[in-house]
């Protein structure tokens, strides 16, 4: 992969800059990292390798992972941190310039809405503020059970109702 200078996801992907946890897992030209940002233990990002800076560029096989891949490591932080609700979102716009594009897949807790009075965008912004990050230890505790999920092949789960 050509990394972009400059690019925070570039260099967390490259091992440039220090990454807790490491990588989770790589599917199709995405890679799923444990966030660098202070979204709470157990916010996956799912990024492509690529220095893709919009979603309209991304290639046709990008494409057709992502959907499956957003749905799996919803499913993975569901399993493992039962939360309320998982919310998967995409900015990709620091200091107002197009970045590396980075889904971030946040499993958010009825304790995280107590704690911060907020959810949704307000509840975001509330632990940017706050800008507390989990321990390294936590962040690689948490990595080391979530990529079996996201490694291993798929479990067929029956639909509900049947
Ligand atoms: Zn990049």
């Amino acid at each position: 992969m050509r990394a972009h200078e400059e690019c925070l996801a570039c260099d967390l992907a490259t091992g440039k800059r220090p990454l807790p946890g490491g990588r989770i897992a790589e599917v199709d030209g995405w890679v799923v990292e444990h966030a660098v940002a202070p979204l709470g233990l157990g916010t996956l990002i799912v990024k492509p390798l690529r220095h893709v800076l919009h979603v309209a560029d991304l290639g046709d096989g990008e494409s057709a992972a992502l959907g499956p891949l957003l749905r799996r490591v919803s499913a993975a932080v569901t399993e493992l941190v039962r939360p309320e609700q998982v919310y998967v979102c995409l900015w990709s716009h620091a200091q107002g310039r197009p970045g590396h594009l980075h889904f971030v897949v946040q499993p958010v807790r009825k304790a995280d809405m107590e704690r911060f009075g907020a959810f949704g965008p307000s509840l975001q912004m509330a632990m940017f503020l706050k800008d507390e990050r989990p321990a390294t230890d936590d962040i690689e505790a948490f990595c080391a059970r979530v990529r079996p999920l996201l490694t291993q092949p798929a479990r067929v789960r029956p639909s509900l109702g049947q």
